[in-house]
């Protein structure tokens, strides 16, 4: 089954262009019902709160939940974590709680607002070069969920069974092995929610 990338807003298009590089079929997702033909979402980065607004046209936060009940793996990157979370802070904005960190959005201030950096990232195999653009901060995380990768101590990659999340843009640097972990996550329903 195929991967999909949410296209309604961000940056998208080189999500799947790193998924094809992988060797995944992906379907671009404009519309909730085209959610059953895929086995796992990518919500890419780009601006949480035009995204929350695009989404209104349609039911998507009882899509996306009723996508990750039924098994659906999800990998939401900066604006997309965003969403994923269940806490959001800076301000407060309604995000879908299926992922128990909370995140600050624009969380590096000013002054370094966008960098490119090395992630500390052993999960992966070794150092990933990364990218942040007004990137939120996930500021605390609950105990089911793994830290795949660090930058100065602090997750900026985390994965909490089948939902994981980066608060940087890995479609950029174009290292596959962030796509990779999230391709390799398998599909299952929920066990009790
Ligand atoms: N600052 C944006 C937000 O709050 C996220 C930026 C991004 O996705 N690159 O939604």
């Amino acid at each position: 089954m195929a991967l999909g990338v949410l296209a309604l807003q961000g940056d998208f298009a080189a999500h799947a262009a790193l998924l094809r590089q992988i060797g995944e079929d992906v379907v671009e997702i404009r519309r909730t019902a085209e959610l059953d033909h895929v086995r796992g979402l990518v919500l890419p980065g780009g601006e949480s709160t035009a995204l929350l607004r695009l989404m209104r046209g349609e039911p998507w936060f009882a899509a996306l939940r009723g996508f990750h009940d039924r098994g659906g793996t999800l990998f939401g990157t900066c604006a997309g974590a965003i969403l994923l979370a269940a806490r959001v802070e800076n301000p407060a904005q309604p995000s879908l709680g299926l992922l128990d960190v909370t995140v600050a959005r624009n969380g590096f201030g000013r002054q370094a607002d966008s960098f490119e950096t090395t992630l500390e990232a052993p999960a992966l195999g070794g150092p990933v070069g990364a990218f942040f653009i007004r990137a939120p901060r996930i500021t605390a995380v609950g105990p089911g969920v793994e830290v795949l990768a660090r930058l100065g101590g602090e997750p900026v990659l985390v994965r909490q069974g089948r939902v994981m999340a980066a608060t940087f843009h890995p479609e950029i640097a174009g290292d596959p092995r962030v796509h990779r972990a999230f391709a390799e996550t398998q599909p299952e329903p929920a066990a009790v929610r």
